[in-house]
């Protein structure tokens, strides 16, 4: 793995995956999220930990996860605080997560450029984390640029 760096304000980030990460396909999946997995990795790289947290259970959920992974992202853990605890299916519990990204938030999904810049609101130098060949082995330049123009910086 990449070497990330924990910084006093590395938040426990909870993520929901369909209409979040990818348009809405449930039980398929859907296109990518403009600009999800660049933020993503991006956020790990700033050393925040980030918890997929999605009604998605058994295949369905297996294959959310195998997509993360070929776009680049591994998950802190799954549906759960940590990758040790034990979770029954039973009961429905309330994760102890300090953000949560999700398209039922009130207001809906308003994008993952604003959600790095509500995260990082001095530019959280984006661009220098994302650049990182050894945080973002799969990151795209054209993405980057885009971003840049999307964020109005040359
Ligand atoms: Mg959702």
């Amino acid at each position: 793995m990449s070497n990330h760096f924990i910084s006093p304000d590395s938040k426990v980030i909870a993520v929901d995956f369909d209409g979040t990460i990818v348009e809405h396909a449930y039980p398929g999946i859907g296109k990518e999220m403009l600009f999800a997995f660049a933020t993503l990795k991006a956020l790990q790289a700033k050393g925040h930990k980030l918890i997929l947290w999605t009604y998605r259970h058994g295949d369905l959920l297996q294959e959310a996860v195998e997509y993360c992974k070929k776009n680049g992202v591994e998950f802190y853990a799954v549906n759960r605080n940590f990758p040790e605890e034990e979770v029954s299916e039973k009961v429905a519990r309330k994760l102890n997560a300090d953000i949560f990204i999700d398209d039922r938030n009130i207001g809906g999904f308003r994008g993952w450029s604003e959600v790095w810049q509500m995260l990082h609101p001095d530019g959280g130098d984006f661009f220098h984390v994302v650049v990182n060949p050894d945080a973002h082995n799969n990151y795209k330049k054209e993405e980057v640029s885009f971003f840049k123009r999307f964020l109005g910086r040359k």
